[in-house]
């Protein structure tokens, strides 16, 4: 995946104990959905608060995770803003972060700028602040967001009552509870990786729509607003998520090594089973590349070497030199050398990235590259927040420029023509329906409107 515009991770604990250190582990392991900035805030009587540029790990120094004194508290990472953000309301202090995105930002503004509101910047986690505190009380603030927001939202809120949890009706974003043996400490987050790796176990995700409050208690539910019908991005399976995790009871691990199974399966079946290794693009690729491995027997080898020395490309300015270094972060294997091999990767957006491989690969000595796509063709933007913004950053739509790929025979003719455009010997992609199978979810659980335009919104819902 070469083009993930925003993305974000939230992580909440209560605890008998000072919280600061955990929530900032908490965040740490969160840290592959966004390295731009990260931030806690912590409650002890008043909220403590503190955000960063750059990553969890070099940004909190030891002193500052003191200060953040209590035992709840809330953290985020994010490739966009900094968040939490700390108001000082009618109905209490609060802090917010969330991780998601607001469709209707602009409406929103100017409906409540014609009411005398007024913005710092009018970011999106400002704009749901702002509807909470409209509220009579945290909750129905926060079920206020059902009726006015379009768009898709994981939230916490950190109060003197402890930490609410809340997701949009529809579920695009994970998340997930957790506690330990002992009954000392309730976690929520992003995803469940943060839970093990504080050794936690999974309680359950919070189901679409409910409003969660955790204190000394344990999990309450709080509020349960109706949804419509659940769309759990699928991307999340697919790409955004940590191998590691385990999202709406399915084992992020398991769905790639079956988005990669089913790639082989479709060689198999068509008679184009003839490589010499099996090959990921770092890192999204791997799980993927094992599951062809798996059912096809063609040896897995690693073809790139990643250099974690290589300065962090988010500090690269311009994105010439964020390509630069991206390059220098991977290295190529001399192994390659007169060996056919098949690439295996998430998704191809611009297909710039992916066709630099193939050369790469091919500078280097391989005999053949074909290219295997985990994901169906991406064919509309994603309104979500999540994935690309418009139709130009999507090569298949120069393929393609209206319309849907609803037959073999277009898929192959599209397969024929990016192989031409990366320089590989071939390219094939999964179809939308291996790839739900592949998620072992069912297929109206999922939002797939990236391929296949259809949204999750039902008519007139909140326009
Ligand atoms: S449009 Fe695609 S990336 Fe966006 S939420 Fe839906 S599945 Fe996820």
């Amino acid at each position: 995946m070469e083009t993930i515009q925003e993305n974000c991770g939230v992580f909440g604990l209560f605890s008998q104990y000072s919280c600061s250190t955990e929530v900032f582990q908490g965040i740490d392991f969160l840290q592959h959905r966004g390295q731009q900035y990260c931030g806690i805030s912590t409650y002890d009587g008043t909220i403590h608060h503190e955000t960063h540029r750059g990553r969890a790990a070099n940004a909190f120094p030891e002193e500052e995770l003191k200060r953040l004194s209590g035992r709840w508290g809330i953290g985020h990472v994010s490739l966009q803003d900094r968040q939490p953000l700390r108001w000082l309301t009618g109905i209490g202090e609060i802090s917010v972060c969330f991780s998601g995105n607001v469709i209707n930002a602009n409406e929103l503004i100017r409906e409540m700028m014609g009411r005398g509101k007024s913005f710092l910047e009018g970011t999106d986690v400002e704009i749901i602040s702002k509807i909470i505190i409209e509220g009579n009380n945290l909750v129905s603030g926060i079920s206020d967001l059902a009726r006015k927001v379009r768009g898709a939202y994981s939230l916490l809120v950190l109060s003197k009552d402890g930490i609410y949890a809340a997701r949009d009706v529809f579920g695009f974003r994970p998340l997930i509870m957790g506690q330990d043996a002992a009954g000392t400490r309730y976690a929520v987050s992003s995803e469940s990786r943060a839970l093990q790796n504080l050794d936690m176990e999974v309680y359950r995700d919070v189901e679409p729509g409910e409003i969660i409050l955790i204190n000394d208690e344990g999990f309450r539910t709080v509020a349960q607003l109706d949804s419509p019908r659940r769309a759990h991005c699928a991307f999340e399976w697919a790409y955004t998520a940590s191998m590691d995790s385990i999202i709406e009871g399915v084992y992020v691990q398991e769905a790639r090594d079956n988005l990669g199974e089913s790639l082989a399966q479709r060689d198999i079946d068509e008679g184009d089973l003839a490589a010499d290794i099996v090959a990921p693009v770092p890192m999204s690729g791997i799980g993927h590349a094992l599951g062809y491995h798996k059912r096809s027997g063609i040896n897995y080898q690693e073809v790139f070497l990643y250099n974690r020395y290589a300065d962090r490309s988010y500090t690269q300015a311009t994105q010439r030199d964020r390509d630069k270094m991206a390059k220098r972060k991977l290295s190529i294997l001399p192994y390659v050398k007169g060996k056919r091999i098949v690439l295996c990767d998430d998704s191809i957006v611009r297909g710039t990235q992916i066709r630099y491989k193939v050369l790469d690969l091919k500078e280097a000595g391989a005999k053949e590259v074909h290219v295997r796509i985990a994901c169906p063709p991406l064919m509309y933007p994603c309104e979500f927040g999540i994935s690309t913004r418009s139709y130009d950053e999507l090569v298949a739509r120069s393929f393609m420029r209206t319309g849907d790929i609803t037959t073999m025979e277009q898929l192959r003719a599209l397969e024929e023509w990016m192989a031409r455009r990366i320089g590989a010997d071939s390219v094939k992609y999964n179809t939308i329906e291996d790839f739900v199978a592949a998620l072992m979810t069912e297929r109206g659980n999922l939002c797939l409107t990236c391929f296949d335009g259809i949204s999750p919104y039902p008519p007139n819902f909140i326009t």
